[in-house]
């Protein structure tokens, strides 16, 4: 590693491989030999025509994605997603049962925590005289204090509509560290088998802080996954999105049977016309994600990345759990709940959490600070984040734990 790189824990933007950076640098003065460089050349040549169309492919590959879905990159991050998802569903909703009054237009949202809460409430906004919203779970009621997201709630707290116009969650909550465990049938699995029994079932999933992590759990039971690309896969201004193909829709034809009329640049349907690139796609991004995931694909795709997280975060959650039992560190997530690729926990005592941080970066590891939200100490174990790096980061842990409890 170059000296001056530190192992980065950030949430995100977060780290990236350093063979990609490297190589990335290259491309930057010459794209694939074209001798002009990425941030310069026009999205309409044949090479990054073909550049795009590749990578989309390896998302295909990689994620067994069904050939029912469309996959379309845009802009706006996960927050323009959480509009989105609501302006084309709504818009479906519209085309399929024009005649629904508002108060059957109904949106159901489970809130697991800060994100899934910012886009249910973004929906709120949105849909104001249009549809009601619904809130099908809200893990705050089953918290151990009555406020916190600590916890993905139990299969019994949730109330799902029976023909909802979209169904949302979030796999991952970045801030809060609690994620739907993936092993089918899980306590704290998202709980498909709740679902209204309609074929095309309007779930939508935000995987912004888990996509490429590992395997997406049923993905052809769901309308829209959607990520931004800035965690696991690149920079920041990339968003991907597999999209079921009846959820594109001709959001004029909506519109004029009265649905919210939807921004052209949120639209779906200009983007799976064309390719991604109905207008100028963030190019040195979808180039950067597209190293990534031609990396992840050498390496043996998002099979050895479960493989590798999985042992990460083990390991991360353990000491946590041994710094619990001697009285320094305390879990702030349920068992059962926690993320593997956010891993949030408090350090106790007077200025402990200082000393902490100030260790930390003595040995060259940043990024660990909480979200000011929750405080305390948060670890991200994204893609780019090495095992080793890992392990160094779990031996300061126990260092620490030892000093503190000395
Ligand atoms: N959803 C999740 C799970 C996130 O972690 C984030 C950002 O960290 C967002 C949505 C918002 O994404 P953006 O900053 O790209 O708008």
């Amino acid at each position: 590693m170059t000296e001056s790189r530190v192992a980065n824990f950030g949430a995100g933007p977060s780290a990236l491989p350093e063979s990609v950076l490297t190589e990335a640098a290259q491309g930057l003065l010459n794209f694939n030999n074209t001798g002009i460089g990425i941030a310069e050349i026009s999205h309409r040549s044949k090479e990054f025509g073909a550049y795009i169309k590749d990578f989309e492919e390896i998302i295909r590959e990689q994620l067994d994605v069904p050939s029912t879905h469309s996959i379309l990159f845009v802009q706006g991050g996960g927050t323009g997603q959480f509009s989105a998802v609501v302006l084309n569903l709504l818009a479906r909703h519209r085309l399929l049962h024009p005649d629904l009054p508002y108060d059957q237009r109904i949106m159901d949202y489970v809130v697991t925590g800060s994100w899934s809460k910012a886009a249910a409430d973004e929906a709120r906004r949105l849909s104001a005289g249009k549809a009601m919203l619904n809130i099908a779970a809200d893990a705050r009621g089953h918290s151990a204090d009555g406020k916190s997201f600590d916890n993905i709630p139990p299969h019994s707290a949730y109330k799902f509509s029976a023909d909802p116009a979209l169904i949302y969650y979030c796999e991952n909550e970045t801030v809060n560290g609690v994620q739907f465990a993936h092993e089918d049938g899980a306590p704290t699995a998202f709980p498909f088998h709740l679902l209204p029994k309609n074929t095309l079932l309007p779930l939508v999933a935000d995987y912004s802080s888990s996509f490429m992590s590992r395997p997406i759990p049923r993905l052809a039971d769901h309308a829209i996954v959607y990520a931004g690309a800035q965690k696991n896969v690149g920079p920041a201004g990339l968003t991907i999105l597999i999209v079921r193909n009846d959820c594109i829709v001709d959001v004029d034809a909506a519109a004029r049977l009265g649905a919210v009329p939807v921004p052209i640049g949120m639209a779906y349907a200009p983007y799976a016309k064309n390719d991604s690139m109905p207008n100028t796609p963030p190019v040195l991004a979808v180039y950067i994600s597209g190293l990534v995931m031609k990396r992840n694909q050498e390496l043996g795709g998002v099979a050895y990345y479960e493989a590798v997280n999985r042992r990460k975060q083990e390991k991360v959650y353990e000491v946590v759990k041994e710094g619990e039992a001697k009285g320094v560190l305390r879990g702030k997530v349920k068992e059962g709940s926690g993320s593997w690729m956010n891993i949030v926990f408090g350090v106790v005592g007077d200025g402990a959490e200082g000393r902490f941080l100030a260790g930390a970066e003595k040995k060259g590891m940043k990024g660990l600070k909480g979200h000011r939200s929750v405080g305390g100490i948060r670890v991200s174990l994204y893609n780019a984040v090495t095992e080793e790096q890992t392990d160094e980061l779990v031996a300061y842990i126990k260092e620490f734990i030892a000093e503190e409890a000395a």
